[in-house]
């Protein structure tokens, strides 16, 4: 039996997406042989790809200027070559911090040049996100690098801040096709697939061509994002099992009706939770600010660290996993990337109210 499953990362995957791999696994299209299996130079690999890459323009309306290239090692290997690509001596880059992996992205940018932090909470308290006046802005910056969502504290940018001329990156691991975006604002956009997308080891990139183009050349080749610009994703082998099932789960959101589909599934299943957490906060507390709530990792507090060790082992009994806060955050978080389903988040809420009544 499938788990209901609110893991942060990798989290489950759509059902259908896993079942069509599951019967192609041991004979991919009557090739006798998995996709697994095939070569990444061959032509039934490569239609995989290229059609992963096709339908990442379809979904999102890339337009002309920008491109879809895959890579490797993670969002974090990204925050290495982001300044080694993008950072020249002589210029300093901006980050926003919101989180973890914003402090994350930071700490690595300042191995390799001159770095400034146009915003971070004086408090250290990641409960919201700044406001666009709050932000101290370069104009001079080499890039500006922001994150999205932050998977952790269960913050997000409803609107992204605007680096006005700089051109702008974004770490979009967790909330990457949760809702359509104009790619047109961005330089460049970077996400793990294992939230939204897929499982993880393949990372996409979304990034403006001319962006790319002018990047430092003065590192290896195999650093340099144009290299698997130049080579469509093939440069050297790529994750093809996991392009694979990136696929399967892109044909499937085409099919649900795109992003504003998974746009308006993704507000309900967020109104739900946060409605019963503030039906029910004289149990539950929601400590992000209102305007800063993520939709898609939900975290709240019970009245005591023992009561929330009992909701997360009693909601495995009752078939719900993932439920732990982040081990540096503690508390609850409920990640409801697409793949969880609306009735997953209405058999949640149902737990949370009999839970409230048992324990209160
Ligand atoms: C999960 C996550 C990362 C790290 O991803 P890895 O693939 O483990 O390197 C980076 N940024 C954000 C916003 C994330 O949610």
């Amino acid at each position: 039996m499938r788990v209901i499953n609110f893991n942060a990362g990798p989290a489950g995957l759509p059902l259908p997406a896993l079942e069509q791999a599951r019967d192609e696994l041991l004979d991919f299209q009557k090739t006798g042989m998995s996709i697994m299996e095939h070569s990444h130079r061959g032509a039934t690999y490569e239609a995989v790809h290229d059609e992963a890459i096709a339908l990442l323009g379809e979904l999102l309306g890339i337009p002309s200027t920008h491109t879809v290239v895959f890579v490797q090692g993670g969002a974090s290997l990204q925050f290495g070559l982001i300044p080694m690509n993008f950072l020249p001596k002589g210029k300093s880059a901006d980050y926003v911090v919101t989180g973890v992996w914003g402090e994350k992205a930071i700490s690595e940018a300042k191995y390799l040049g001159e770095v400034s932090t146009a915003w971070a909470p004086a408090d250290g308290k990641f409960v919201r996100v700044p406001k666009p006046d709050e932000i101290k802005w370069d104009p001079n910056a080499a890039y500006a690098h922001t994150t999205s969502n932050n998977t952790i504290y269960g913050t997000q940018f409803h609107t992204l801040p605007d680096p006005g001329a700089v051109p702008h990156i974004c770490d979009m691991s967790s909330d990457f096709l949760w809702r359509p975006i104009d790619v047109s604002r961005f330089a460049f956009i970077y996400a793990g697939a294992q939230k939204n997308i897929g499982p993880s080891g393949v990372v996409v990139v979304v990034a403006n061509k001319e962006f790319l183009a002018k990047r430092r050349t003065d590192i290896p080749k195999i650093f340099q994002y144009q290299t698997h610009v130049e080579n469509n994703s093939l440069y050297n082998t790529p994750n093809t099992w996991g392009i694979y099932l990136c696929r399967n789960v892109l044909q499937l959101m085409k099919k649900q009706g795109g992003l504003k589909a998974m746009e308006s599934k993704n507000q309900e299943k967020a109104s739900l939770l946060y409605g019963a957490l503030d039906r029910l906060n004289g149990f539950y507390k929601a400590p992000v600010e209102k305007a800063s709530r993520s939709v898609m990792n939900i975290v709240f507090r019970l009245p005591s660290e023992g009561l929330e060790d009992k909701f997360v082992s009693e909601a495995k009994k009752a078939n719900m996993i993932g439920l732990k806060g982040h081990r540096s955050a503690g508390g609850i978080r409920v990640s409801a990337y697409n793949a969880v389903s609306v009735e997953d988040i209405k058999a949640l809420v149902s737990f949370m109210e009999v839970f409230s009544k048992a324990n209160g």
